[in-house]
């Protein structure tokens, strides 16, 4: 993909664990390669088709002035952010926050921290049976609506569901959610657990009974197999109530794996519930 870089453009700022870091401020230098087409831009010669680095650099000494974080990751996560949330045709940035006045004892160039945040795209499955499930869900997707680092780009109606796995528990209600974020996958599965904390869910019985279920389906072509998290999720392709919601707003996606489209696999279980 295309770039348009900054480097080491100066910003004034107050960040710093120390108070008098705080106070009194120092010297800042932010680089970042920020990706996206150019194509376009160049080809007619127009500044509205690209992305003004004029903006970004007046966006960027804005930020870093708004408000005083403790770290240099904090600002330089908050920066990440911000230029993804402004400019839609930025799908990457890579940014590097020096400080090169940091408080230390020894001769140094300057301290840095590095950061790369892009558009990433995950299904979600939802489900609850507990409370009232649906306001339940519709709660929590509202809350990450909300969220600065994730889009809600579509929900499923929500449908209900027999239990899963051999616990005697009520109906389920279960949907599915496409969403755009930048968090990573464990930043992301961190942050569903939180969800479904909130909204009371105990883990007592495994496949049991639960105020709220948010798991990861799908994280761009991501495969992943770790003790606390694997995606594409495991058992998807038996469960009818995970399969149905995404074919309502993603039949064309594919398996990673094995290939097959939301579309095909859903009715593949649908056959296997009938035989
Ligand atoms: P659950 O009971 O469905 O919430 O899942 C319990 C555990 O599954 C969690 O503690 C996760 O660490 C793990 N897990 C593995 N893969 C996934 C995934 N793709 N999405 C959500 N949880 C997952």
């Amino acid at each position: 993909m295309d770039e348009i870089l900054i480097e080491d453009l100066e910003v004034f700022a107050h960040h710093g664990v120390f108070e008098f870091e705080k106070e009194k401020g120092q010297k800042f230098l932010v680089s970042c390669h920020l990706f996206l087409s150019l194509e376009k831009a160049g080809r007619q010669d127009d500044l509205r088709l690209s992305v003004s680095y004029a903006e970004v650099a007046d966006l960027i000494c804005k930020e870093m002035q708004a408000q005083s974080y403790d770290l240099i990751e904090a600002a330089a996560e908050h920066l990440c952010k911000c230029i993804l949330n402004t400019y839609e045709q930025i799908q990457e940035v890579h940014l590097e926050l020096k400080k090169p006045e940091a408080p230390l004892p020894q001769k140094f160039g300057s301290v840095s921290v590095k950061l790369q945040r892009k558009r990433h795209h995950a299904f979600i499955a939802l489900g609850a049976n507990e409370g009232d499930a649906e306001s339940q869900i519709r709660s929590a997707v509202e809350r990450l609506k909300y969220r600065d680092d994730t889009v809600v780009l579509a929900m499923s109606e929500l449908i209900e569901s027999t239990p899963y796995g051999g616990v005697e528990q009520d109906n389920f209600v279960n949907g599915a959610l496409e969403i755009e974020t930048y968090l990573e996958p464990f930043a992301l599965l961190e942050e569903l657990h939180a969800l479904e904390k909130e909204f009371g869910r105990v883990r007592h019985v495994h496949w049991g009974p639960r105020t709220l279920d948010l798991d990861i389906l799908f994280y761009d072509d991501l495969i992943l197999n770790t003790e606390t998290l694997t995606i594409p999720h495991q058992d998807m392709a038996n469960r009818d109530f995970v399969l149905n919601p995404l074919l309502e707003i993603a039949p064309w996606l594919r398996h990673p794996i094995t290939g097959k489209s939301i579309a095909q696999m859903a009715t593949e279980v649908k056959e296997k519930h009938v035989c």
